[in-house]
């Protein structure tokens, strides 16, 4: 498989540039980026392989080096050109750059079935989280009060995360309407958002501080009990094991997909 990756000057651009480059499945043949356009990104990354050249525009890029697929992780406001260039162009798409809307999960469905090319949308591809969001979908079958807290390092944009949506919409799918027996209070909100934002009646925290990397916890209540489910990835290379099962998958999962637990064999 040719990739092209994009954002690969960037966090989780290089490490997946490191990744490929060991992998004798997947060639890096080039790379788009706003900065360090003309560098060869393995020699600045101090790697040996054939020249992987940084372009700073998609589409000569693809024309230039015809890659079989590209993997983004850019910035919620250029992600969506990015996919409409790829698709357009019949490249298949890897998307783990966070921050698309609802909306625009729409128009990728539209574009994929358009252009016939397939795309995956994962909001984390830490497997460890994947799992703590089907945990916590189970949980909600029983307990029925929870509260999200996603913690990631200071330089992420979006808020809430990716995953933290996600997460809350897993939850609301299986969440069993019962009487936990606590009496809810009308709150009295004394600091403007103190408890969160609210998706499906599930309050999201966001922090942001650096040293942290990628970390959730999912807090269930019952009478007398609570229940803690928590991932973290101290390490961007925690997302790597999920980008290169993505590369398997992408040339035969059908059109647009979204979630990397769509592509896990649990058998
Ligand atoms: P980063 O800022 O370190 O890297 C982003 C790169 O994209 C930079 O090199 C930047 O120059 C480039 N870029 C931004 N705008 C561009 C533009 N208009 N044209 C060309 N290049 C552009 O960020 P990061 O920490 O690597 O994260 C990137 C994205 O991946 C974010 O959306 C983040 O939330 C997401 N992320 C996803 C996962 C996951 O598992 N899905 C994990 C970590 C981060």
């Amino acid at each position: 498989m040719r990739v092209l990756i994009s954002g690969a000057c960037g966090r989780m651009g290089q490490e997946v540039v490191k990744t490929i480059v060991n992998d004798t499945d997947h060639l890096p043949v080039g790379a788009f980026d706003r900065i360090n356009s003309d560098h060869d990104i393995l020699k600045e990354l101090g790697l040996e392989g054939e020249e992987c050249l940084v372009f700073d525009d998609l589409e000569k890029a693809i024309k230039k080096v015809k890659p079989d697929v590209i993997v983004d992780f850019t910035s919620p406001e250029v992600v969506m050109d990015n996919i409409e260039i790829g698709l357009h162009n019949r490249v298949h798409m890897i998307v783990g750059t966070t921050g698309i809307t609802e909306v625009d999960m729409e128009k990728i469905e539209k574009w994929a079935e358009e252009y016939q090319r397939n795309i995956l949308v994962v909001p984390n591809f830490a497997i460890g989280a994947v799992l703590l969001m089907k945990f916590a979908a189970r949980a909600a079958r029983f307990l029925d009060q929870v509260e999200i807290i996603e913690l990631h390092h200071d330089q992420k944009i979006d808020a809430p995360s990716g995953t933290a949506l996600k997460t809350a919409d897993l939850i609301n799918e299986n969440i069993r309407k019962q009487s936990s027996g606590s009496k809810k209070v009308d709150e009295i909100e004394k600091l403007a958002g103190v408890r969160g934002g609210v998706k499906n009646g599930i309050n999201i925290h966001s922090v942001r501080l650096p040293g942290l990397v990628a970390h959730q916890e999912v807090i269930f209540g019952g009478e007398g009990q609570s229940l803690t489910l928590r991932h973290d990835s101290y390490d961007r290379k925690s997302f790597m094991p999920g980008v290169r099962l993505a590369l398997e998958k992408i040339a035969t999962i059908d059109g647009f997909v979204y979630g990397l637990e769509k592509i896990m064999d649990e058998s």
